[in-house]
């Protein structure tokens, strides 16, 4: 029998609570004992630690957050929190810890590694930004989340005959706008893996407008350019009004959609075998279709890739 700990850490994606589920309840179900880590690598610091049974995660797979609870914590980053972590965890008899993050929260969970706890990552963020999975839990619930904000647009957009810009999550990754811009068919996306063109979005709207269209949806990945700036470069340029919306934080709440909970029930249950047979260091992913085990420091190394075909593809539609 081990002693799990569980922890959210990092931005919190919807579909974390359907992981929490799945973990505790198939620990338990394989003669396991599951203790849930609150605010994550700060709650491991600070003895922040609770057994969870199989009521605590009743009624939660809908839920959108962490039950939880999440954080960032920067005294883990140093050597002086992880012993202190160490110790929280040998009082509590925890052998084997679940991360659910991202990028980071994993590093952290590679840090637990390196002072002999089994660990598992469960990719866990709307960004869908690590390379070694597919997708990440969260991602599909924050694109449906963007394509019905982009619905909601369009209906005044085209009333008004204004062009308009919302920019979206993603830092780094710009799979958010891909794939809410082809859902939501918006007209041009802006991400950080192609080359803006402001001339080639301009050129598009007016295309558009002299054959009477009365719209213009451009997803723009936050960080990459000042929303309210381009949108006066568009307007300067084509003399279509041109408004802003930024979505914020919508995209990170809300109940996860059917496809987050299943792959986070999946990830879950297998994360809990696979921390049964492996040692070290080890992280989930959804690759090619299924559930599949890595070595998390190998997983981490991976690039992630953008799809250049989708990109293409939506360039050709909104022709
Ligand atoms: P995300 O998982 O969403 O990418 P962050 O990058 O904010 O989130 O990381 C979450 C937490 O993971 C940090 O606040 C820190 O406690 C821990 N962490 C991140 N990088 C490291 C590292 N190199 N070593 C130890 N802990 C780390």
């Amino acid at each position: 029998m081990s002693r799990i700990g569980i922890l959210t850490s990092g931005g919190d994606s919807p579909g974390m609570n359907a992981a929490i589920r799945s973990i505790v309840r198939t620990a338990i179900y394989c003669g396991h004992e599951a203790l849930g880590i609150y605010s994550g690598y700060q709650g491991l610091v600070d003895d922040e630690i609770r057994v969870l049974g199989l009521s605590s995660v009743a009624d939660i797979i809908h839920r959108g957050g962490t039950i939880l609870g999440t954080s960032r914590c920067p005294a883990f980053e140093k050597e002086e929190g992880r012993k202190k972590a160490l110790k929280v965890l040998d009082y509590h008899g925890i052998d084997k810890v679940i991360v659910l993050g991202g990028d980071g929260s994993f590093k952290g969970a590679l840090a637990l590694a390196g002072e002999g706890v089994d660990v598992l990552g469960i990719p866990c963020t709307i960004d869908n930004d690590l390379g070694y999975t597919d997708y990440t839990i969260g991602f599909f619930t924050a694109v449906e989340t963007i394509t019905e904000a982009i619905g909601r647009i369009r209906d005044t957009s085209s009333s008004h005959e204004r062009g308009h810009i919302i920019e979206v999550m993603g830092r780094t990754c710009g799979d958010l706008a891909l794939y809410a811009g082809i859902s939501g068919g918006a007209e041009s996306i802006l991400v950080p893996e192609e080359e803006f063109s402001l001339d080639r979005i301009v050129q598009k709207i007016l295309r558009g407008k002299n054959r009477g269209k009365r719209h213009h949806i451009i997803l723009l990945t936050e960080g990459l350019k000042d929303p309210y700036k381009l949108a006066n470069e568009i307007q300067n340029q084509t003399d279509v009004e041109t408004k802003v919306t930024i979505l914020g934080y919508v995209q990170r709440g809300g109940s996860p959609n059917i496809s987050d909970r299943i792959m986070a029930t999946n990830l879950g249950a297998q994360g809990v075998l696979a921390l049964e047979k492996g040692r070290g260091a080890l992280a989930m992913g959804f690759k090619n279709n299924r559930a599949q085990v890595f070595n998390l420091e190998e997983a981490l190394e991976v690039k992630k890739t953008f799809s250049k075909t989708l990109y293409q593809e939506l360039e050709m539609v909104s022709i």
